[in-house]
């Protein structure tokens, strides 16, 4: 059975958050209730979802059957992730640019103390300062970097299909692989641990396809 991209988002939703009503599920989708109804109605129809009345619909255990996405969903992001490459937010853009050449990334996650993630910042994040003819060498990439709480993360136990998923969702190239501490305020962080990019992703591609 083949399911729609937004079958399988449906399915991995009520993996991870089951059970879960569907009004629910409509809002992480951001869509309607009514719209997903023919995907929960076909979901359920061939067993891979189950529903409860007043408890909201659960994973049955099945998975589909096409052997690719099985394989594919068994993988999870700790076994393709790569090292993490970090900058405080008080690194220049201009040493932010130096860093995005040197270690060959398009991505750079902003830490602080104990790697605790704060924001992140892209090549076009870069580049749209340099438009604003600012002195890149003094202005700080916490001016310019996408802050917390709106950073997308993964972490080492979420399969790559569903981060992928995120990637391809908000059109971004990167996630930060992250741990959830607790500090002594009792207040949440998310350590940054590894990260995942579409070249990893296309790299396991490559290697899916060598029969690897
Ligand atoms: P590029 O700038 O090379 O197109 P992206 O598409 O990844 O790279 O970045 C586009 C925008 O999304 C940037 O403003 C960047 O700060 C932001 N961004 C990148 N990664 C994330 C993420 N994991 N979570 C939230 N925002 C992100």
């Amino acid at each position: 059975m083949e399911l729609t991209g937004r079958q399988n988002a449906i399915l991995e939703i009520v993996k991870s958050m089951g059970p879960i009503t569907g009004e629910q599920i409509a809002e992480k989708l951001s869509l309607t209730r009514a719209t997903l109804r023919p995907d929960l109605a076909i979901l359920t129809m061939s067993g891979l979802l189950e529903a409860r009345p007043r408890v909201g619909y659960y994973h049955s255990g099945k998975y589909p059957h096409h052997i690719v996405a099985k394989k594919i969903h068994s993988i999870l992001v700790g076994d393709i992730k790569s090292v993490p490459i970090v900058v405080s937010e008080q690194c220049s853009v201009y040493d932010a640019v130096v860093t995005m050449f040197i270690e060959d990334v398009g991505t750079l996650f902003v830490v602080r103390e104990g790697g605790l993630l704060e924001g992140v910042i892209s090549r076009k994040d870069l580049l749209k300062t340099t438009l604003g003819g600012q002195d890149i060498q003094k202005l700080p990439v916490g001016v310019v970097m996408t802050r917390m709480p709106n950073v997308l993360v993964t972490h080492a136990e979420e399969s790559v299909w569903s981060a992928a998923l995120k990637l391809i969702t908000h059109e971004v190239d990167a996630l930060p692989v992250v741990r959830k501490v607790v500090l002594p305020d009792g207040s949440d962080k998310y350590e940054v641990v590894g990260r995942l990019s579409k070249t990893n992703i296309t790299r396991l591609f490559v290697e899916l396809g060598e029969g690897d």
